[in-house]
């Protein structure tokens, strides 16, 4: 199948018989940031187990559709084998082994991959956070959540991959420490390796992304550029949390009719 990058035609997802996603599709173009919205359980968690086959760890499986990296079918392949052919995921929760060295952590990202090439992971790892270098002998669990979001992000990176699927990097972290893993997303970009970004923080990731995809209850209702998805009412309302100037006029001017064409608006 043809397309650049990684593209995505036509997925359905299962769990048993919830259906979580239904004929997705997407495309993330080389060295761009692509970001897929979506409310609680809207499917985008689902969406990136899906991509790194790593659906079945949960109990669910891909019903229909295709997965592709610069042409060649990922869907089909082990999930060590998604991660040899360019892509690592950090998923929910940046989960790092508690116990173990913020540099063991770091080498378990490189394993499976040629050892050539992890010294130069490593180095572009600690250039992007320098902390990681400094507090490379310290157990993992003592970082703070900030810098177990970049230990996570810089294990999937100790892979050099071409894709990275970030799962909710800033759920959780103070408003400071969300802006310096965007910063850091957007250097990883620009570095050439291409972001597939998850995020409930809608702001953050249009900022961050080219493109974004709204995602509802496992389907796509809305794609386009980012910036025009910033601009829209309906993104705006829904997951900027900014009120339909619109309708409050209307509303103020005749209470019942602002409310009637909110509504249409929302249930169209
Ligand atoms: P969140 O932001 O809360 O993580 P999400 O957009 O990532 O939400 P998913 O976690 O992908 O959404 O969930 C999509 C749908 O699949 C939901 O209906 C959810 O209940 C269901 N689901 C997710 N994981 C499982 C699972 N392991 N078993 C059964 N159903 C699941």
């Amino acid at each position: 199948m043809g397309g650049s990058g990684l593209v995505v035609r036509d997925l359905s997802v299962g769990y048993g018989p919830v259906r979580a996603l239904s004929g997705v599709s997407l495309e993330v173009p080389e060295g761009t940031v692509v970001t897929v919205l979506g409310n609680n359980g809207a499917g985008k968690s689902t969406l990136l187990r899906a991509v790194s086959r790593t659906l079945s760890f949960h109990g669910g499986a891909v019903t229909g559709g295709r997965v592709s990296l610069d042409g060649r079918r990922l869907d089909g392949l082990a999930p060590d084998r998604v991660v040899a052919a360019g892509v690592s995921q950090v998923p929910e929760g940046r989960r790092v082994f508690a116990r173990m060295t913020v540099a063991d952590n770091l080498r378990a990202g490189a394993l499976g991959s040629p050892r050539s090439g992890r010294a130069a992971a490593r180095d572009r790892v600690h250039e992007l956070f320098p902390v990681l270098a400094e507090r490379a002998t310290q157990r993992a669990g003592l970082l703070s959540g900030g810098e177990q979001q970049m230990l996570a992000v810089g294990r999937a990176l100790m892979a050099a991959p071409r894709v990275l699927l970030l799962d909710e990097p800033s759920l959780g972290l103070a408003p400071l420490m969300a802006g310096r893993i965007a910063d850091t997303v957007r250097e990883i970009s620009a570095q050439g390796t291409s972001v597939l970004l998850v995020e409930q923080n809608a702001a953050l990731a249009l900022r961050l992304a080219t493109r974004a995809y709204v995602l509802e209850v496992g389907e796509v209702t809305l794609s386009g550029p980012a910036a025009d998805l910033a601009a829209s009412d309906e993104v705006r309302r829904r997951y900027l949390g900014v009120a339909d100037e619109d309708a409050i006029a209307d509303a103020d001017a005749e209470p019942a009719a602002g409310a009637r064409r909110t509504l249409a608006r929302w249930r169209g």
